[in-house]
């Protein structure tokens, strides 16, 4: 049993203002996990206090001081990071070999590309008759979802110190342990009291409070399109910058001349990893109509060979992160299944064998771009297969949604895949299956308006300043 009741203020574990827990449940088991304090606002009031107070000296910092915190931070991570995963593990129930793997693996990422990009960045530069500076933007409100907690966390965090920010966390309450674990973390660090806050508890009361907040500069969100709207409205009043990282119906496009069963089978095999709760999973696969019988084939195969299961043991696939979502994801199945999709794999109910915790039959739909279950975000191990006729066909159908977060082209003809890699309205593109932690990550359209990552990631926290005449020719 996890009982993490105190917050982490100016540098030490503190008591909430006013006590109040919520149990957190194993989604595996549906058993009571550990327990959470519930923050209110006046918590909020003092982590924001004491970052404002942080920042006057932090903002001033020497890129080496941070560099030497972000080595430090990497090191203590390390050194917990089966700890870390093994957490991750059992707050949102992620196998384990991918809560102790790409889940962590992520995060160290991060923080080590923070580290890379700021012994090279940029603060202040010459041009022309002015000197141009990049400054830290102030205190920074991070709000993060459950999904893939570690990367989400760090991504925020790694720049916003490396800039010289200073922040609160509001993590998930769905998902609070490995956030809890990362606070010891940076405190074991070194990281000087204040740069660093974490509150837990409710979004309409941490979040709402940090979005509203006078003393708050900027909001980085990643999360759900209606509560990025809601932190905008709330965020306006005091006219802070908000960066928003949304959802996703992104397309994997599978040109002609791939090979049809292994691209298919490795789509279908990504979009049920993490049990489908990827913000930017290929939920719409997009494939010849010609050869639509083989892709069936493919991805019947693939959903079937997912093996679901205890994350704990050696399956593929664990649980979604709670009943609220298993419900939401069957409610989806029953929208596909009664608008004329045709059900290849899965479908209702409990995978075979299991008759606990939030599980999913991995499940693949063949329906059309118009359907609900091709435009709305399942969040869910659910794939739609849809043909395409030619590659205009293709690109139209990648770029008729409402979101443009990620996007998916796989071929031979490097060339074509570029240049439709060009032609889709989407904030990154992988083709054939590249991966870059430099790489900016974001959306466009309802995915959001924020870039992470890399040295991207960085403009997130600054602000610029122009000083005109101090550099006279
Ligand atoms: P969510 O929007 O329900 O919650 C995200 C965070 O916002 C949580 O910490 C929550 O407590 C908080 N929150 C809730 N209401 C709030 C309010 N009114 N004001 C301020 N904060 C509030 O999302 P979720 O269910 O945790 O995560 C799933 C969503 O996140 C999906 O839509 C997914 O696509 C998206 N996501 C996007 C990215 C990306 O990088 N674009 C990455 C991961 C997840």
């Amino acid at each position: 049993m996890r009982d993490y009741l105190k917050f982490y203020i100016d540098g030490q574990w503190v008591d909430p203002v006013t006590p109040k827990t919520a149990e957190v449940i194993n989604p595996a088991t549906e058993a009571v996990s550990g327990h959470i304090s519930l923050g209110s606002t006046a918590d909020v009031d003092k982590a924001v206090a004491a970052a404002r107070r942080a920042f006057e000296t932090w903002s001033v910092t020497s890129v080496q001081e941070r560099i030497d915190l972000l080595q430090s931070i990497l090191a203590e991570y390390e050194r917990r990071e089966r700890e870390l995963g093994e957490a991750v593990t059992e707050e949102m129930g992620a196998p384990l070999a991918l809560g102790c793997g790409f889940h962590t693996l992520l995060g160290k990422g991060h923080i080590g590309t923070a580290l890379e990009v700021l012994k090279n960045f940029k603060f202040e530069e010459t041009h022309g008759p002015s000197i141009i500076r990049k400054e830290p933007i102030g205190v920074c409100g991070l709000i993060t979802p459950w999904n893939w907690p570690m990367n989400q966390t760090c991504v925020k965090i790694a720049p916003a110190l490396a800039t010289g920010c200073t922040m609160i966390l509001k993590p998930p309450q769905l998902a609070p342990y490995s956030a809890h674990i990362l606070a010891e973390i940076l405190h074991d660090a070194g990281t000087p009291a204040g740069v660093f806050n974490m509150v837990q508890g409710q979004g309409s009361v941490i979040g709402t409070h940090l979005s509203t907040h006078p003393d708050v500069d900027m909001i980085s969100f990643t999360g759900s399109e209606p509560v990025g709207v809601q932190i905008t409205k709330d965020a306006a009043e005091t006219v802070k910058r908000v960066g928003l990282e949304l959802g996703g119906k992104s397309a994997w496009i599978v040109l002609d001349d791939a090979s049809m069963a292994a691209n298919v089978a490795g789509a279908t095999a990504g979009m049920m990893g993490n049990s489908g709760q990827t913000c930017s999973a290929g939920s719409r696969l997009l494939v010849p109509a010609s050869r639509m019988d083989e892709a069936i084939a493919a991805a019947t195969e693939a959903a079937n060979g997912v093996t679901v299961g205890d994350p704990a043991g050696n399956f593929a696939m664990g649980p979604v992160v709670s009943k609220s979502q298993y419900n939401i994801i069957q409610d989806y199945i029953q929208k596909g299944i009664d608008e004329g999709a045709q059900l290849i794999a899965g479908g209702l109910g409990l995978p075979e064998g299991i008759d606990k915790g939030w599980f999913v039959r991995p499940t693949v739909f063949v329906g059309n771009n118009q359907m609900v279950i091709a435009r709305q975000e399942i969040f869910g191990p659910v794939l739609v297969v849809i043909g395409y006729n030619d590659i205009d066909d293709a690109v139209a159908i990648a770029n008729d949604s409402t979101f443009g977060l990620g996007g998916y082209v796989s071929g031979e003809d490097l060339d074509l895949a570029r240049d439709v890699s060009r032609r889709m309205r989407t904030g990154a593109i992988w083709v054939n299956g590249g991966f870059d932690f430099n790489a900016p990550f974001g959306g466009y359209k309802r995915s959001g308006n924020g870039r992470e990552w890399g040295e991207h990631g960085f403009t997130e926290y600054l602000e610029i300043k122009a000083i005109i005449g101090a550099n006279p020719a």
